[in-house]
């Protein structure tokens, strides 16, 4: 759906009567930098931007946007960088930013340890009060920008690396604005009282559970949020491994898996190849040289590996406890463990503490946002950026199959493999960046191609995404069974049946 000229116009002159000036932008910078994003297909201009701050204002544009027939596109924070940024899912749509104003913390409860956010609270915005408010409660960071925010995260399934790292799993009680412009309250929210107590703690409540329908859909617009919080301990021990082959994972994954099976390590592992790391800390040596048509050769990644005390893989996870020395146990268990085959480089923590790729870790683990894993996307010059975002089971034979068939693609297109694979017990996403220079016509094309090829492959062995870069998503829906496709546009129709929120999000369309 694209609003027309007449409708768009009455549309925003009715939004800024209800906002006032402010709270309606359509000049030409902000069009051009709502629009911008990292992606090989190219910014997305928006018709216009609105900041809403109040779920009443949000109700009142959701109502008028069904009036006049205008598509509304919602971000919270818009720094989702690598899947869209704050571009909407086509040209044309209004981008309601509801993170400018609607960025309070609306309660912290220190007792049952969790937060009730508007969307606008960004990862930092939560860590500075929480540090101002004496460092009782940890929040569980991305390792990407501190200014993404909580609850957009949340809803596009993001996630950290601690013991909370499920950023929706962990979430509890939303306030969704729907698209008639009703207000739902899920989980123990939904009962009719005007003071309900368990909202944000019990998250399996009467009835189905409604939430999952906001994650990465485009059937309501989330206003609140609650997100539970960890006790923050009062030790944190981290421990790496280096390890010099490529092939290695096999062995990784293998070793990884019976630690998070019994829970042993609180974390999960980030198993990150030499580049996702090395490429953090400048430009490709290389890139100048080949003009961005080759893939960084072994040399020139022994180079960096040595230049930085990293390995071709490299393993972190960490510890939580009393103090330091009660800790020292179960780094003795965990480096016994590693250390069976002979083939890990055991780094303790004081000293990957003074590596800046393996300090990002420690700082994830410890619930501290930073900017460090950004300077990824200078890896090459041009500021492309695509995330590709498969995964593994924890078997390390078909880990290693995938790494070779993915790492083959990359520099078959002339890319670099950079990736991390984050290790839970059954499972690993294989974090994939796709890092090339958006200023030229051809490595573009090489970028969503590899993008696609590398999709095909991993679909043709029965494995999915788990979250998409937007240009991506009518793509990875036509990867879908037909029963899954129509049941998304059958409630697509049952909650927005003019299709007035983000329609084509995560490839989602009512029926004609
Ligand atoms: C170097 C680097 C590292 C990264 N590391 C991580 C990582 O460790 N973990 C991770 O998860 N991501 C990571 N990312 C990806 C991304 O930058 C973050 O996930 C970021 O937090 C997402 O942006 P946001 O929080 O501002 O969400 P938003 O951009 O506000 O929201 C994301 C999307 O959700 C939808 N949405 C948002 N708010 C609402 C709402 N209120 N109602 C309905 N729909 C809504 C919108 O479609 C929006 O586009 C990384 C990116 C980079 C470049």
């Amino acid at each position: 759906m694209d609003a027309r000229t007449s409708d768009l116009n009455a549309f925003l002159a009715a939004a800024r009567s209800l906002l006032g000036e402010d709270g309606v932008n359509h000049s030409e910078e902000t069009l051009r930098r709502y629009g911008e994003n990292t992606l090989p297909g190219g910014d997305v201009r928006p018709a216009a931007v609105i900041y809403p701050d109040s779920t009443a204002q949000v109700q009142a544009i959701v109502r008028l946007a069904n009036e006049h027939r205008v598509p509304l596109y919602p971000v919270s924070t818009g720094n989702n960088i690598g899947l869209g940024s704050r571009s909407a899912s086509a040209p044309g749509q209004v981008v309601v930013d509801l993170g400018r104003r609607m960025n309070r913390i609306l309660e912290i409860n220190e007792t049952l340890a969790y937060a009730v956010v508007e969307p606008g609270v960004t990862y930092q915005a939560m860590y500075d009060e929480l540090v101002r408010r004496g460092n009782k409660l940890m929040l569980d960071v991305t390792s990407g920008p501190p200014q993404g925010g909580m609850l957009g995260n949340a809803l596009d399934k993001g996630a950290g690396y601690g013991p909370y790292f499920d950023h929706f799993g962990f979430s509890c009680g939303m306030e969704v604005v729907l698209a008639n412009g009703e207000i739902l309250r899920t989980g123990d929210g939904a009962l009719d009282s005007p003071d309900v107590s368990n909202w944000h703690t019990s998250k399996y409540s009467f009835g189905p559970i409604l939430d999952g329908l906001f994650t990465q859909s485009n059937y309501g617009i989330v206003t609140r949020m609650g997100i539970w919080l960890l006790p923050r301990p009062p030790a944190i021990r981290s421990f790496h491994f280096a390890y010099d082959d490529d092939d290695d994972l096999a062995e990784i994954v293998d070793l990884c898996r019976p630690l998070k099976l019994s829970n042993f390590v609180p974390t999960l592992f980030r198993v990150a190849n030499d580049l996702y790391l090395c490429g953090t800390e400048g430009e490709s040596p290389e890139y100048r040289a080949s003009g961005g048509k080759r893939s960084i050769s072994a040399e020139g990644r022994r180079a960096l590996r040595a230049k930085h005390g990293l390995g071709a893989w490299n393993v972190s996870g960490a510890f939580y406890g009393p103090s330091p020395a009660a800790m020292d146990p179960m780094i003795e268990r965990v480096r016994a463990h590693f250390g069976q085959s002979g083939r890990a480089r055991y780094i303790p923590h004081e000293e990957a503490q003074a590596i800046a790729p393996l300090a990002i870790a420690i700082n994830a683990f410890s619930g501290v946002p930073g900017h460090g894993e950004l300077g990824l996307l200078k890896w090459r010059p041009g500021g492309g950026n695509s995330w590709f975002l498969p995964g593994t089971p924890m078997i390390g034979k078909v880990a290693n199959e995938f790494q070779q068939l993915c790492r083959g693609i990359y520099e078959e297109h002339g890319l670099d493999y950079t990736v991390m694979n984050v290790c839970s017990a059954r499972f690993a996403r294989g974090l994939h960046v796709l890092g090339f220079n958006r200023e030229d016509e051809d490595e573009r094309r090489r970028a969503e191609a590899c993008y696609r090829k590398m999709a095909e492959e991993v679909a043709r062995r029965g494995v999915y995404v788990g979250r998409a870069p937007v240009d991506f998503h009518e793509f990875h829906m036509a990867q879908a069974i037909a029963p899954f496709r129509d049941a998304c546009a059958g409630i697509k129709n049952a909650l927005d049946p003019n299709g007035i929120l983000a329609p084509g999000r995560y490839g989602i369309h009512g029926h004609s």
